[in-house]
């Protein structure tokens, strides 16, 4: 990325997983690949998934359910949007079956539970065979998705010359930072890996990424060993909470589109990127450092109507209307 590196005092470039194919593409897919394949194996007829109402996540595995011709029906404990637009558009497109319940305010993962296993139980009294996908095709086999991006990175970056560079990439429910820690450790791969959190990494987050990890560990028998300290991942950017309408993530989605004529978007990558650049400000990256962004998709999300209204309020300004 020629003129961002000019202006940051970096070497920066850019590792497109937005464009993998189908559904409008993203990290999801490399997940789904794995997931999709024990579906069908265990003669599944319908993958059900889980996520907030513009789940990129979900919007793949409704792509992917398509393109296996499965059924497919993502849960989601949230407010609906009061329209069909962004993600929950491109999910009806795709045939894609929705439920939506608000959040109760008690614990968020009992409460997809709770919903989800009613969901599959009333699935599975019409006929269909459910496979059940977590939250960001998160789990030991997803992550595989991301260790195999590991070693096409490092192949790629080696034929670059840029065999040491740090990998950044925005952290959400973990899957591919796991993935891509897993496989450039155990593949021994000269590249760095800094993971960005989008969203406040708690208690639970702190917890469960020793347990992947170890789950990772156990089921492929992986060579290396880690503990929390070893998993570089940035906290301080988070903004404040998930999927967050924010001045400066709009400004950096802006800043990259016009100077790269790449879009990120406002939940994931915009939020990554934003952090990245502050990271440049403080010197926690380095001038000079080369830096490969992973692009995870979801441009749809710059359709909701939340983040929408916002870029409206900024940018209604420059259009002129001859009357
Ligand atoms: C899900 C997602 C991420 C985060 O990936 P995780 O594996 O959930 O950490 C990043 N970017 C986009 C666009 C996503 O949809």
């Amino acid at each position: 990325m020629p003129a961002l590196s000019a202006e940051l005092g970096i070497e920066l470039y850019i590792k497109r997983d937005d464009l993998t194919s189908w559904g409008a593409g993203g990290n999801k897919l490399r997940k789904l690949e794995y997931l999709v394949a024990d579906a069908l194996e265990q003669g599944a007829t319908m993958l059900v998934t889980e996520g907030g109402a513009q789940t990129n996540h979900g919007r793949l595995t409704a792509a992917v359910a398509a393109k296996y011709g499965l059924k497919c029906a993502i849960v989601m404990i949230d407010e609906y949007p009061g329209e069909v637009s962004a993600n929950i558009l491109l999910d009806r497109i795709m045939g894609c079956d929705l439920i939506l319940k608000a959040d109760d305010g008690t614990d968020e993962h009992e409460q997809f539970a709770k919903l989800c296993a009613q969901v599959i139980a009333e699935y599975e009294a019409k006929g269909e065979k459910v496979y059940y996908i977590p939250m960001g095709g998160s789990n030991a086999l997803g992550a595989l998705g991301y260790y195999d991006c590991a070693v096409e990175l490092t192949d790629q970056a080696r034929g670059l010359g840029l065999g040491d560079a740090r990998v950044i990439d925005a952290v959400g429910s973990m899957g591919t930072y796991m993935g891509l820690y897993c496989g450039l450790k155990n593949e021994n791969s000269p590249l760095r890996l800094t993971g960005i959190a989008i969203s406040p990494f708690g208690e639970y987050k702190e917890k469960r990424i020793v347990e992947y990890f170890r789950e990772m560990k156990e089921n492929y028998g992986l060579s290396i060993d880690a503990a929390r300290e070893d998993f570089d991942i940035v906290k301080d950017y988070t903004r404040g909470a998930y999927n967050n309408v924010c001045r400066e993530v709009r400004d950096a989605i802006c800043y990259v589109a016009q100077k790269e004529a790449v879009l990120l978007d406002p939940c994931y990558t915009g939020k990554a990127f934003a952090g990245l650049m502050e990271m440049v400000k403080s010197g926690a990256i380095a001038q000079g450092e080369k830096v490969i962004f992973l692009h995870t998709g979801g441009f749809p999300g710059l359709y909701t109507p939340h983040h929408r209204k916002a870029f409206e309020a900024d940018l209604e300004a420059g259009i002129r209307i001859i009357e």
